[in-house]
């Protein structure tokens, strides 16, 4: 596996990606039947956090989540940045597109139960090392854009989630432009759109397998214990 200082970006066409892993901005609860499962409130607006980019890993071979506490995947649809993004509106997100993939937003949900019952901001339940494993990214035009996305994730061969995009609560060219009145996104930057219900631990041994309109698709063992 590659270490947090050797992830690069990757197109799924081979061409070179020379865009420097940036942030990875987050969105809590965008999917109703995810808000549902974990019994949470519908936000007013959208639940924002961030990944640094130490968060990094690729979502091929081996993907090591910590030694201790119950890690949950939560796979999500994944946009990167290609051109800068502040204070945009919806109409100038399409542009800064460079491609679509797909992340797991891994999650430690104990310590992050536990973070939000003492009010703690979440980052040692959802940014540690390697908490963000990422597929290669396909590049994109305004016409795949325009296209509603189905993604699922399998854990030993059963289907754990399936998600559409059309299902979002925010819809994503809406999202990024309300993240861009908060957060300057870079080139290089990702965002994450939320997880679909489906939730729950992953363990040393799991073989996962994410794929994207069959367009797209990454496997990985699931290793406790982490090489970083
Ligand atoms: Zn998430």
């Amino acid at each position: 596996m590659e270490t947090v200082t050797q992830y690069q970006h990757r197109f799924t066409d081979g061409k070179p990606c020379l865009l420097q892993p940036g942030k990875v901005v987050c969105v809590g609860r965008n999917y109703a039947d995810h808000i549902a499962e974990l019994s949470n409130a519908v936000p007013k607006e959208p639940l924002l956090f961030i990944k640094a980019n130490n968060s990094l890993t690729s979502f091929h071979d081996v993907i090591h989540i910590p030694e201790t506490g119950e890690c949950h995947n939560e796979l999500e649809l994944a946009f990167l940045l290609g051109k800068p993004l502040r204070n945009a509106d919806v109409s100038q997100v399409y542009d800064a597109i460079a491609g679509v993939g797909l992340a797991l937003d891994l999650t430690l949900r104990d310590k992050q139960s536990e973070l939000k019952a003492n009010g703690h901001p979440w980052e040692r339940a959802k940014a540690f090392d390697g908490s963000c494993p990422v597929s290669e990214f396909m590049p994109v035009s305004a016409d795949t854009l325009n296209t509603a996305f189905q993604f699922q994730l399998e854990v030993n061969g059963h289907c754990r989630q399936q998600g559409d995009s059309s299902n979002m609560l925010w819809q994503w060219p809406e999202l990024l432009a309300h993240v861009s009145q908060t957060f300057t996104l870079f080139p290089g930057d990702i965002v994450l759109t939320g997880t679909p219900k489906g939730v729950g631990p992953l363990v040393s041994g799991d073989q996962i397998k994410a794929s994207l309109h069959n367009m797209l698709t990454c496997e990985a063992t699931v290793k406790q214990g982490s090489t970083l």
